[in-house]
C-alpha cells in the first residue's frame, strides 16, 4: 500500500537536482538525466525594464553590451551575490526544464559551498522556493562531486576531491558520509582567465576580453609542458596602435600566464594534505586524489598535482558534470542518501 502511494506520488511529482555554479548551472531531472547546462549569466536592461537574456544567450552578450544592457554573473565565489537576479535565473531554468508542472511541486537537491553561512543557505532555499520548489535539500558540493565521481562515501575510508570551478577551488576529504576536512580558496577558472588577460596586456600590449582569454585557456591551456606544441589566435585591441589585432600564441605563453593562480591551487591542496588526520591521510595515499570541475580539464593539471603531492590523481569521466551527477544520485536514492544533506 505504501508503495502504491509512493508510486502514485512519484508519478505526480518531479524530483530535480541542481548544480548552481559560479560559471555554469546544470539541472538533472529524475528519470530524464541532465536536461540543462547553461552559463550562470543574466543580461538585464539598465533602465529597469527587466531581463534581456539568461544563460547561453546572455553569455554571448557579455562584454558586447551597450549602455542599456548589463550582463551579470549573479553567483560569486559559489554563493548568491545578487539575490533578485539569481532568483529570476533559477526560476527561468526550472520553468525551462519543467515545461508544465505536474500536480505536485518538485523537490530539489542543490549543491552549496562547504563554507556557506546560514544567511547564504537561506538565500539558496528562498530562491528555490520562490521558483516553485516544494522542498529543498542542501548538500555540500565536494560531497556531491565525490558521489558523482563514484566514491563510496558511506565507508569509513578517506577520499580526497579537488573541485576547480569558475570562482573557487574546493579541496575536501570525505569519509563516513560527511566532509571530514574542507578547504576552499577563491581561485578557480576565472582567475586563470584574468591572468591571461593581464599577460596579454603586459607582454603583447593586447587588450582582450575575459571570454577571449577563456577560449585560449580551453583551446591550448596547460599546467605541464605538452608533447606537441599547440597554438591559437587571440583577438583584441592593440593598446599602442589603437587597432583591433589578432595574434598567434603558443601553449608555453598561456602556461606562463596561468602559473601564479595554479600555484595557489596547488598550495591549497598541499595545505589540506598536511592537515588531515593520519588515518585519512593513509587512505588518500592508497586511493589517490579525484580532480573534478572545469579546472580538471586543464591539460596536464593531473600530472602537476601528481608531481607536487607524489600521489596518484584520477579524473572521472566528464569532470564538469560530477556535481550535478552526484546531486542526481542523491535524489534518485533519497532514502539512503539523505544523511548527506546539511539542512
Ligand atoms: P562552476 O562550478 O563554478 O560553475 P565549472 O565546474 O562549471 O564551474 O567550471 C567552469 C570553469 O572551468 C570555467 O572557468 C571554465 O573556463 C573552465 N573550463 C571548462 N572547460 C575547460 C577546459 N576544457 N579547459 C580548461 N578550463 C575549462
Ligand atoms: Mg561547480
Amino acid at each position: 500500500m505504501v508503495n502504491f502511494f509512493r508510486n502514485l506520488f512519484g508519478w505526480m511529482t518531479t524530483d530535480l537536482a541542481m548544480d548552481l555554479g559560479t560559471a555554469n548551472t546544470l539541472i538533472y531531472v529524475k528519470g530524464k538525466g541532465i536536461v540543462l547546462n547553461e552559463p550562470s549569466v543574466v543580461a538585464v536592461s539598465t533602465n529597469g525594464a527587466g531581463i534581456e537574456a539568461i544563460g547561453a544567450d546572455a553569455k554571448k552578450m557579455f562584454g558586447r553590451t551597450h549602455s542599456k544592457v548589463e550582463t551579470i554573473r549573479p553567483m560569486k565565489d559559489g554563493v548568491i551575490a545578487d539575490f533578485d537576479i539569481t532568483n529570476k535565473m533559477i526560476d527561468n531554468f526550472i520553468k525551462k526544464v519543467l515545461k508544465q508542472y505536474k500536480f505536485v511541486k518538485p523537490r530539489m537537491v542543490v549543491g552549496v559551498p562547504t563554507c556557506i553561512t546560514q544567511v547564504e543557505k537561506k538565500a539558496v532555499i528562498d530562491a528555490s522556493l520562490m521558483a516553485g520548489i516544494r522542498e529543498v535539500f542542501l548538500v555540500e558540493e565536494p560531497m556531491e562531486a565525490a558521489i558523482g565521481s563514484g566514491i563510496q562515501i558511506h565507508e569509513p575510508m578517506g577520499n580526497m576531491v579537488i573541485d576547480i570551478g569558475g570562482g573557487t577551488t574546493d579541496v575536501a576529504v570525505v569519509s563516513l558520509s560527511a566532509i571530514a576536512y574542507g578547504e576552499s580558496v577563491r581561485v578557480g577558472g576565472d582567475e586563470l582567465d584574468e591572468a591571461i588577460v593581464r599577460y596579454m596586456r603586459t607582454h603583447h600590449h593586447l587588450n582582450i576580453g575575459v571570454f577571449e582569454a577563456e577560449k585560449a585557456k580551453i583551446e591550448i591551456g596547460s599546467a605541464f609542458p605538452l608533447d606537441k606544441k599547440l597554438t591559437t589566435e587571440v583577438k583584441g585591441l592593440n593598446v599602442r596602435t589603437g587597432v583591433p589585432t589578432s595574434l598567434t600564441i603558443g601553449d608555453e605563453e598561456i602556461r606562463e600566464a596561468m602559473k601564479d593562480p595554479l600555484a595557489i591551487i596547488i598550495s591549497a591542496v598541499l595545505r589540506a594534505l598536511e592537515k588531515v588526520p593520519p588515518e585519512l591521510s593513509a587512505d588518500i595515499h592508497s586511493n589517490g586524489i579525484y580532480l573534478t570541475g572545469g579546472g580538471a580539464a586543464i591539460r596536464g593539471l593531473d600530472k602537476m598535482v601528481e608531481e607536487k603531492t607524489t600521489l596518484k590523481v584520477l579524473i572521472p569521466d566528464d569532470p564538469l558534470l560530477c556535481i550535478v551527477k552526484g546531486a542526481g544520485m542523491i535524489m534518485d536514492d533519497f532514502d539512503s542518501m539523505k544523511i548527506v544533506c546539511i539542512n
